[in-house]
């Protein structure tokens, strides 16, 4: 039987390359936890990769295998979630087009999310409108499955204001219900930042640790962190806020009293960079080596991974179709 106070749960990543351990600590560990809980749906964005992507369209695509590959991996069960692909479903992109008519261009300007995009990509004044408007399409994807939990890095937090703010817009224009508020399920780590000690790990920014890295490029990664610039001798105090690796820590260790001491003997001076790196490495390669091993394992049937992807997507179809079926009956737009 259908439990009817169910939480419906809408959640994906863009398509622009493999998962790293942001989208782990983010929202993927949240997800794997939900699907025994709610109703998943993960979306694998590929429509709204393109909107900064048109330059390499079939970059975007080929990523589509590569981040169900990561979901499977890290134990999404696909007969527990539904996931699908962004573009297969154009009851999306038509229900975006009417809830454009609810935002202005001054609103969208001012999503600090999309501004700190905006910078990143050096776009100035050049920026695709699609761009602009993905917070617009992407609540269309969180409304049409009438989603009331989307867990998110904090980043996507003024995404789900938008969604909402939009939703009620919607419903006040037809002066009914149709559209469901949603709530944002930020992680313990809601940000994991970059192995160069910049704010966000993202695949954008090459300062990621993919899923999918190999024993070698753990170990790289992990010496390369940024740590403290002044703690050149061991003797020396060192820094911990802003110092990746026990960023890293806090997000990957679950012996907690063991961070605690690292950090109370970094601060004091006497602890290398080395032995704290070394620690970090061991943890996620044992974190790491599991999720590696059957990534690979699954990426020797691609076929077998698409007929997920596309029973999914069909049942995605359904229950976005239906919401967009209320929308228009809610619009009048119910001629025939
Ligand atoms: P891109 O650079 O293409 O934007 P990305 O690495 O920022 O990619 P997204 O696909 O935009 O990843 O993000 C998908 C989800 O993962 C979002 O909920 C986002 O908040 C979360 N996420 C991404 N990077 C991090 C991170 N470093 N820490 C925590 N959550 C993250
Ligand atoms: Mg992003």
């Amino acid at each position: 039987m259908t439990d009817l106070k169910q939480p419906v749960v809408l959640t994906g990543d863009r398509t622009t390359g493999p998962l790293h351990l942001g989208h782990y600590v983010g929202s993927l560990r949240a997800r794997v936890q939900l699907q025994y809980e709610a109703k998943q749906f993960l979306l694998l964005a590929d429509t709204q990769a393109l909107t900064d992507n048109m330059g390499s369209p079939h970059r975007i695509s080929r990523n589509v295998l590569e981040v169900a590959l990561d979901y499977l991996a890290v134990g999404i069960d696909p007969t527990r979630s539904t996931i699908f692909i962004q573009s297969q479903v154009p009851e999306l992109a038509e229900l975006s087009q009417y809830l454009l008519n609810l935002v202005t261009l001054a609103r969208l300007e001012r999503n600090p999310t999309i501004k700190e995009e905006i910078r990143l990509r050096g776009f100035e004044r050049d920026i695709p409108a699609g761009f602009l408007t993905y917070p617009v399409s992407q609540a269309a994807d969180i409304t049409a499955f009438k989603a009331t939990l989307v867990p998110v890095g904090d980043d996507q937090l003024p995404m789900i204001e938008q969604t909402n703010e939009l939703v009620r817009r919607f419903n006040n224009s037809v002066e009914r219900a149709v559209l469901v508020e949603c709530e944002a399920v930020l992680a313990r780590v809601p940000r994991l930042p970059g192995i160069d000690g910049k704010a966000k790990m993202s695949k954008s920014l090459g300062n990621a640790i993919q899923l999918a890295a190999s024993p070698d490029e753990i170990v790289k990664a992990v010496n390369d962190m940024y740590t403290d610039p002044n703690h050149l001798r061991v003797s020396d105090p060192g820094r911990v806020e802003g110092n990746v690796v026990f960023a890293f820590l806090d997000a990957f260790e679950p012996d907690i009293e063991l961070v605690t001491e690292l950090k109370a003997q970094y601060r004091r001076g006497g602890l290398g960079d080395s032995v704290v790196k070394r620690e970090l490495n061991e943890r996620l390669q044992a974190l790491l080596a599991p999720i590696r091993e059957r990534r690979l394992e699954l990426a020797r049937d691609p076929a077998g991974v698409l007929a997920i992807l596309s029973r999914g997507t069909v049942l995605a179809r359904e229950t976005a179709g239906a919401t967009l079926c209320d929308v228009k009956a809610a619009l009048g737009l119910s001629y025939f």
